[in-house]
């Protein structure tokens, strides 16, 4: 079963459609790059959108001369994972009033740190069951060659939360069940949604540049260049001929079909 047939099946309204959300990353950052574009066009509309970010960000500094560039601010700068935590709460925050996030968590998970996805979907049950939002949207963990981590650990969470999160037994003292309808998941390399940012895609780019300690980066021009050639790309092969056209690709699965569902993947 396609995820749409399932979706208006049990009369499930389209992601853009969804009175609330919770957009769950496991850095911040990661929700900008993955659905930047899908979150500004929620929040101009008026949907609820709540942020959660994993973990806090403190492994967020790399050298950059790996791509034979010079790199912007010297390697050898001392920057102390503390100096990072508190650069990237504050960019949080830029990107956040950028897009129109007004809702922002962090969980505060150690960024690259050896806690258990079960750890992290035992906090994300009670997250959700306290939100219960109509939609929840994170990276896909099963992109092939996804190789970091706190990507991998975060999405199967995220999904494992959904589906305790309704468990009438499980996690009794952690609020009421709660059954989230659909999830969608941004990084995929099975996407069968489309969405059409062409007109929230200079927002996408600028939220993503608030996070200067990431993106602030002599490969920039080259980055944002390929991210807006294969969100044009997306456009032209799914949503029409306009040659300015820019999509985001999600994942979106109803919430039935993340167990037991071997389909899925085409789904
Ligand atoms: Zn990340």
């Amino acid at each position: 079963m396609d995820y749409q047939t399932a979706r208006q099946m049990f009369g499930l309204p389209e992601l853009m459609d969804v009175s609330s959300v919770l957009v769950i990353e496991p850095h911040p950052d990661d929700n900008e790059v993955g659905a930047g574009g899908t979150v500004k066009r929620w929040c101009d509309q008026g949907t609820r959108v709540t942020y959660l970010t994993v973990t806090d960000g403190r492994a967020g500094a790399e050298v950059q001369s790996a791509y034979g560039t010079t790199a912007s601010s010297s390697p050898n700068a001392v920057v102390t994972m503390a100096d990072m935590v508190r650069i990237r709460r504050a960019e949080r925050q830029d990107a956040n009033r950028i897009l129109g996030v007004e809702e922002s968590y962090n969980l505060g998970f150690e960024d690259g740190g050896n806690w258990s996805e079960y750890q992290l979907m035992s906090t994300l049950v009670a997250l959700i069951r306290q939100f219960r939002p109509e939609l929840v949207m994170t990276v896909d963990p099963w992109t092939p060659y996804e190789s970091h981590p706190d990507h991998v650990k975060t999405g199967k969470a995220v999904a494992a939360a959904l589906i305790y999160a309704k468990n009438r037994v499980m996690f009794r003292d952690q609020g009421e069940p709660c059954a989230v309808p659909q999830a969608a998941f941004y990084g995929s390399a099975y996407p069968n949604v489309y969405i059409d940012v062409t007109d929230t895609w200079e927002d996408k780019l600028k939220a993503m540049k608030a996070h200067v300690s990431q993106f602030d980066i002599p490969e920039w021009p080259m980055l944002s260049q390929y991210f807006t050639g294969e969100a044009e790309r997306l456009y032209r092969d799914h949503l029409g001929e306009r040659s300015d056209g820019r999509a985001e690709a999600f994942k979106a699965l109803i919430s039935m079909q993340l167990h037991f569902f071997p389909d899925a993947v085409r789904s």
